[in-house]
């Protein structure tokens, strides 16, 4: 027999699929806070997530519209289904409370700015238990508790206490990563877990909750949108992609496309297996952009996802690329301490001419590297930060690239690494030199194949390698959808050299390609190309080929390790460091230098506590 469902199974069967779990609720309420322009919000959970309590100073819920807004599908949000398209508040089905009041113990306190008092209600898994005037500060202030306990079964599914707790920890996190301005507290069984204080900008709150001073930031806008991004420089790796965090209109979203980007913009900076942290945010006009495709809205759909894809990967690139020529240029201001002033340039133009043991031979045994006699105190600045954790010289102002360029122009006196001091040479391997900061060792081969590298990846950027026109074209079938995605990036295939044609409705015809790149090649190439731009929007399998190529080509015709070398030959390897500001890393993402400082040095030594 077929029955009407009592409306509190439905209202059971309803909240099952809008909260899944505590921090899908806690997302929704958190959200419900921000659209009441809440500038303070407190979270405390326990009992696995499915005791919340939420205090926020918004706008709260008059008195009268209380009991209305548990109800299912009410909101004061929208009213028309066209605004759905062009969303201003997170929330627009007005089934959060209503799911939430279904399935727990709830109460709800709440005080408008012109009530004298404030409202409560209290309510047992859907039924009213009571609706009374409470004194009460203005803003919102709810309390879950027993959530789920009338669906045993759906309880059954929750993690452990501590994998739901901290997938809440997680969504608060991101909503506070896209409000800056708002201040959050988040307890967890009575202990303060994080506080973010309000702060001005979005840079500023990306390194409170990655915990990375100094992020790299970058923006761009674009016809249809804008792309902000603030990220980790190369130095500060991840074991995984869990610090990398995607937004699309404030919302967080999890997008693979968009994080390949991403981690493709730091390719040849990351050896295999490390990740950088990272906040990419992205507005697109609501046209664009479908954010209602998903039951918790964590996922989105945009209408050019190749046009993000490669926005995103410039962007980020860009201002990778600008980063480190700052950072090798970096204004290292000379400092003044104890009377002198340390003039480093002059002592190590100054120095070929010293005495002392001889490191490293040449094979040339003219060409002797000598250890410079050094006055020892105009090396003594302690503490000094290395030029790569010095303040950037780049505006904190992340809309205005342009200044940053300029002021890498000015800073182009300073070359970092051809104003270092050579020592000597070590293990036949390291150069070892020195700066007023410290003691630097250089790995030559991995510094040298890094330029090399860049040498080769710029030749291709630059259409610069030889080109090879064939004499038949070489033909790939493949089917009419994949053809027509790799037409999608013939402008950029033609950047490197490599010309297509449609031989046929499911033959692609290479026209011509650098002569570096193997026939055989092209096929698997283009082929897993054309895959990933339909599958994700963008694909970057022939510059991943071509670094590649360019990495090994570079591994091979380098210095090696185990080389001598002249002082001569170190002084050009450090010179080209400085006119490629990337070789701090080696094409595989492995450092070229490290240093100790002297203060470190210093207290190896016992000379400082
Ligand atoms: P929606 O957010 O989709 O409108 P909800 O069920 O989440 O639906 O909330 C219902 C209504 O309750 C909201 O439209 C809003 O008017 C009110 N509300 C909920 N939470 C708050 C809050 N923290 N502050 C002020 N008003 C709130
Ligand atoms: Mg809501």
């Amino acid at each position: 027999m077929i029955k009407h469902l009592d409306p509190d199974v439905v209202g059971q069967i309803a909240a099952g699929e809008v909260i899944e779990r505590p921090a899908n609720l806690l997302k929704e309420l958190l959200e419900n806070s921000l659209d009441a322009k809440a500038s303070q919000i407190e979270v405390r959970v326990s009992e696995g997530g499915c005791s919340i309590s939420i205090k926020d100073n918004g706008a709260g819920i008059p008195a009268d519209q209380l009991e209305l807004a548990v109800l299912r599908h009410t909101t004061s949000k929208i009213r028309q289904t066209e605004d759905l398209w062009n969303l201003s508040t997170y929330g627009f089905r007005g089934e959060a409370l209503a799911s939430a009041a279904a399935v727990s113990q709830l109460r709800l306190l709440s005080r408008t700015q012109d009530q004298e008092y404030g409202q409560e209600l209290c309510l047992d898994f859907g039924k009213k238990l009571s609706c009374n005037a409470k004194a009460a500060e203005v803003g919102t202030w709810l309390q879950i508790d027993g959530l789920f306990d009338n669906l045993p079964a759906r309880k059954k599914f929750l993690r452990s206490s501590s994998t739901e707790i901290a997938q809440m920890k997680l969504v608060c996190k991101a909503i506070a990563l896209s409000h800056p301005q708002v201040e959050f507290r988040f307890y967890d069984k009575n202990e303060l877990k994080f506080y973010f204080a309000a702060v001005e900008n979005q840079k500023l709150r990306a390194e409170q909750i990655l915990e990375i001073p100094n992020l790299i930031s970058a923006s761009t806008k674009y016809l249809w949108g804008s792309i902000e991004v603030y990220f980790s420089n190369p130095d500060h790796r991840e074991r995984n992609s869990k610090n990398i965090w995607i937004f699309a209109q404030d919302r967080w979203i999890q997008d693979r496309a968009l994080q390949t980007a991403f981690l493709e913009s730091q390719r040849n900076f990351m050896m295999h297996g490390q990740y950088p942290a990272g906040v990419i945010l992205v507005q697109i006009n609501p046209q664009d952009i479908d954010v209602n495709i998903h039951p918790t809205k964590s996922q989105v759909k945009f209408k050019d996802p190749q046009i993000l894809f490669q926005s995103i990967y410039h962007t980020t690139r860009n201002a990778l690329e600008k980063h480190l020529q700052g950072n090798s240029v970096a204004a290292v201001p000379v400092p003044e301490f104890r009377g002198q002033r340390s003039d480093f340039r002059e002592q190590s133009s100054a120095q070929a001419a010293g005495r002392g043991p001889q490191i490293a031979g040449s094979g040339d045994s003219q060409q002797s590297l000598n250890f410079p006699e050094l006055q020892r105190t105009q090396y003594q600045q302690k503490n000094f930060d290395p030029p790569q954790s010095i303040p950037e010289n780049r505006p904190d102002n992340a809309f205005d690239n342009n200044t940053h360029e300029n002021k890498s122009e000015d800073l182009q006196a300073f070359k970092f690494w051809s104003d270092l001091q050579i020592i000597g040479q070590a293990d036949l391997t390291y150069l070892v030199c020195q700066s007023k900061d410290g003691l630097i060792m250089v790995d030559q081969h991995a510094a040298h194949e890094r330029i090399v590298f860049e040498k080769l990846m710029k030749a291709f950027a630059q259409g610069q390698v030889p080109i090879q026109d064939f004499l038949f074209p070489l033909a790939l079938d493949m089917a009419s959808e994949k053809l027509e995605a790799l037409f999608s990036i013939e402008q950029s295939l033609l950047q490197i050299g490599i010309r297509i044609e449609a031989l046929g409705p499911q033959t692609l015809g290479i026209l011509s390609g650098p002569t570096w790149i193997s026939d055989r090649a092209y096929g698997p190439c283009l082929m897993k190309s054309a895959d990933e731009i339909i599958d994700r929007g963008g694909s970057f399998q022939m510059e991943k080929y071509i670094a590649d190529l360019c990495a090994s080509m570079a591994c091979h015709s380098v210095v090696r390790a185990g080389q001598a070398l002249s002082l001569e030959e170190m002084k050009n390897l450090l010179k080209e460091m400085d006119d490629f500001p990337e070789s701090k890393y080696c094409p595989h993402g492995r450092p070229v230098s490290f240093k100790q400082s002297w203060y470190e040095i210093e207290k190896s030594f016992g000379r400082r506590g």
